[in-house]
């Protein structure tokens, strides 16, 4: 059977090496005569698997020494929830919103404890980044929360120079994570689901700065305490041992690419192609600011509306799935993550042209 391009915002496309790795190692992984599914997290077989994805994550990341890397549960969601129950500790925090995602983790946060809006771009639709102007931080602050690529609106911080804040940096990297270089050292905590760019859902992947830990109140629930968790090398109980096993396939898939520079560079051409083609027509219309658009989802809009089911329905047939956009801003969007093959991109800018040309 064809592969068909999944343009989802996630869960999204494995590489198809790594999918292929998997069935091959499915019923007797390495010999151990099962598969890593059936396996005790306890044992010396688990033991080396997760150990391998944290060395070949922290290869890729260039994570620095004294940070810890978390394999947890409960998708990014949770953490919009563990990040303030952890790091409040009786303060207030700030948190800058430049979209759906970041909006959902500031209303979170004041459920647990009390956040700051210190800036947010809802009123230009989040088609923008704030100045550095239009941000007022607390200097007692502990600590500034950011969604560095917002998978709804398609917005990315390519640089993060106006987020000069003396307080810890902490960021969902969700929707971008291994899609390029970051200096981790630049931030105190770092989080995303895994079902985008990382490997199957059921895997939350934190890096945090060890001097975050212990920062949580007593009464903390053991399982939402970094701290615990970190002690427990992300084993207090189960983990998620198969995505975990995925997630490390996909690293040494990165490390075969060339790593996060490598990949950098065709996301930067994925998206061009894209961007380009969307600019260049009088029927599609993407309405984020330039220097703030996101490599991985690239939502656009029909100008003709009435036409948005026929192009769903004749992409589908060209085997180009899961374009419809968020109900939030309508249209289509394209959510084009590491494991899309700069052929799949080809193939839906082709089909747009030939779709424009019929119909727009
Ligand atoms: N943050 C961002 C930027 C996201 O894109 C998503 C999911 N699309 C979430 C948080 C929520 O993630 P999860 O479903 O893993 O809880």
């Amino acid at each position: 059977m064809e592969r068909i391009y999944n343009f989802s915002a996630g869960p999204a496309m494995l590489p198809q090496e790594v999918l292929e790795q998997a069935r091959d190692e499915l019923l007797n992984w390495h010999g151990c005569g099962m598969s890593v599914m059936e396996m005790t997290h306890r044992g010396k077989d688990f033991s080396a698997i997760i150990a391998q994805a944290e060395g070949d994550l922290r290869e890729l990341l260039n994570v620095p020494a004294n940070y810890k890397v978390l394999f947890l549960q409960g998708g990014a969601t949770m953490q919009f929830a563990q990040i303030p129950l952890n790091l409040l500790a009786g303060r207030s925090a700030d948190y800058i919103v430049t979209g759906a995602w970041s909006k959902k983790a500031f209303k979170e946060a004041n459920k647990v404890g009390s956040a700051r809006l210190v800036a947010t771009t809802e009123a230009s639709n989040f088609t923008r980044l704030p100045q550095k102007a239009e941000i007022s931080f607390d200097p007692d602050a502990a600590y500034l929360h950011v969604c560095t690529n917002e998978t709804v609106h398609g917005v990315e911080m390519h640089d993060i120079s106006a987020l000069e804040a003396s307080v810890p940096l902490v960021a969902d990297m969700s929707s971008h994570i291994l899609s390029r270089p970051v200096d981790i050292s630049q931030y105190n905590l770092v989080y995303g689901g895994a079902q985008k760019n990382i490997g199957p859902a059921g895997l939350t992947l934190v890096i945090v700065r060890e001097d975050l830990l212990g920062r949580a109140p007593a009464n903390i629930p053991t399982m939402l305490d970094y701290a615990v968790q970190a002690e427990n090398g992300s084993m207090l109980n189960t983990p998620p041992t198969y995505s975990i096993y995925i997630a490390g396939l996909v690293f040494q898939w990165l490390k075969k690419q060339g790593g996060l520079a490598a990949m950098e560079q065709t996301n930067i051409a994925k998206a061009k192609l894209l961007y380009e083609t969307i600019d260049t027509s009088c029927l599609y219309h993407n309405p984020v600011e330039p220097a703030c658009r996101s490599r991985m989802n690239i939502p656009f809009t029909l100008n003709k509306p009435e036409l948005d089911e026929s192009f769903i329905a004749e992409a589908k047939k060209q085997g180009i799935v899961s374009i419809k956009g968020h109900k939030m801003v309508g249209g289509m969007r394209a959510s084009i993550y590491n494991a899309m093959p700069l052929e799949g991109v080809q193939a839906l800018v082709s089909f747009m042209q030939d779709f424009e040309n019929q119909y727009g």
